[in-house]
């Protein structure tokens, strides 16, 4: 069998590790960090992202090359496109990497953004916010994540100090309109080297702080706006040249216009729903397509709930197994728990998930509340 290397080995790795597994292949994954969540599951090189030497053995050990983040090194890029085989090529990461050649890329694809301008200095920042009036939202160009590297400026009175707060290492800045989403919803296409894409239904996404906390399918919007989103997310995955998953995260306002937030070229989070839900899980597909398989059925079996667990909800699900299942029967649905053995549950970190499959989506999210683990 040939063995898939991935750079990071955090919990959409080792996803990726059991669903590739379980198709014959063998797994082996770069990261620091002891006894990652996918070296538990994989073998594993301890070493830094950057580290050339160790990025260079990971290339002489694999067949083929992939990643579970976006901020890939540009050095490590290059160096193991020259040594091995990497499908997903080095282009989509530069464009991802970089808010704003992320948004030009997905303007020349057709597809709408919010209003954004680059910004670099603080009299630029209040030209944008004359432009696009408050509130607006000022994000670093590159390196965010869940929330962080990002101001949104209510007054006038922040713009100094939300421009030097965000600029403080010199990074690059960009100005966005604020957009009065009714909700925010995700689809995840996938594009083998040939060019097959298919895309998986979308999600409507539930975030607090930041973090996203449900993922609900079907989206509870219309079956045509569905649909947009999905043809949207296939002609990103196109007109960016895609190969593997390209997650595309869309805001929907109330006049039913689609806008798209941003992307990640790796499984994503709102994506984990699929695991049970679909035909094909998101993990299987992204093995799939950077493998040469032809792409799976992503047919949607059953509406489902996917539920993030945080490290500070560890403790009430653990606690409360018996009575999350007897409530389950009760209520219909089926929950799933996946965790990823992380070891510390440090508050607001990524320790788990539970997909709730059910007939009714109502009946599962009357679930989510009546367990308490998720209270606000
Ligand atoms: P992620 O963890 O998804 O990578 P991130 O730090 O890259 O997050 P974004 O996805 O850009 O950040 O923004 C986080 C959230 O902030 C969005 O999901 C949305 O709720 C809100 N948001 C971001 N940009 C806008 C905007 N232009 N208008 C309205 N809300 C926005
Ligand atoms: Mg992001
Ligand atoms: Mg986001």
């Amino acid at each position: 069998g040939s063995t898939v290397g991935i750079l990071g080995g955090g919990q959409l790795g080792r996803m990726m590790a059991n669903a590739g597994s379980a198709m014959g292949y063998r797994f082996i994954a770069l990261d620091p960090t002891l006894d990652a969540p996918c070296g538990q599951v994989s073998e594993q090189i301890v070493a830094a992202y950057d580290d050339r030497d160790a990025a260079r053995e990971l290339a002489s050990r694999a067949d083929v090359i992939t990643y579970e983040f976006e901020n890939v090194d540009a050095g490590v890029a290059a160096m193991l496109m020259e040594e091995s085989y990497v499908p997903q090529g080095s282009e989509l990461l530069y464009t991802t990497q970089h808010r704003l050649r992320e948004k030009r890329a997905i303007e020349a694809a057709g597809v709408k953004v919010a209003p954004y301008c680059e910004v670099a200095s603080a009299d630029e920042l209040r030209a944008g916010v004359a432009k696009f009036g408050l509130p607006c939202v000022l994000k670093t160009a590159t390196g965010g994540y869940d929330g962080k590297g990002q101001w949104v400026i209510r007054d006038e009175a922040e713009i100094d100090e939300a421009f030097h707060t965000l600029n403080r290492a010199g990074m690059e800045l960009v100005l966005e309109q604020f957009i009065k989403f009714e909700k925010e919803l995700s689809v995840i296409a996938a594009r083998s080297p040939q060019g097959e894409i298919r895309t998986f239904p979308a999600a409507e996404n539930i975030h607090v702080d930041n973090i996203l906390h449900l993922s609900i399918v079907p989206a509870r919007a219309d079956k045509e706006v569905q649909r947009e989103a999905e043809r949207l997310a296939a002609r990103i995955a196109e007109g960016l040249g895609a190969v593997g998953l390209i997650a595309v995260e869309l805001f929907l306002t109330e006049g039913g216009e689609l806008y798209v937030n941003e992307l990640a070229p790796r499984p994503h989070n709102s994506g984990h729903y699929t695991m049970e839900a679909c035909r094909t899980s998101q993990f299987e597909q992204h093995v799939r397509a950077i493998c040469g398989l032809p792409l799976g059925d992503t047919a949607l079996l059953t509406p489902v709930v996917m539920v993030n667990v945080l490290g500070e909800h560890m403790e009430p699900l653990l606690a409360r197994m018996a009575e999350v299942d007897e409530a389950a029967d009760r209520l219909g649905v089926a929950p799933k728990v996946h965790l990823y053995g992380k070891q510390e549950a440090k508050h607001k970190r990524k320790m788990g998930h539970v997909n709730v499959l059910t007939a009714d989506v109502d009946a599962a999210l009357a679930w989510i509340s009546e367990t308490n683990i998720w209270r606000a």
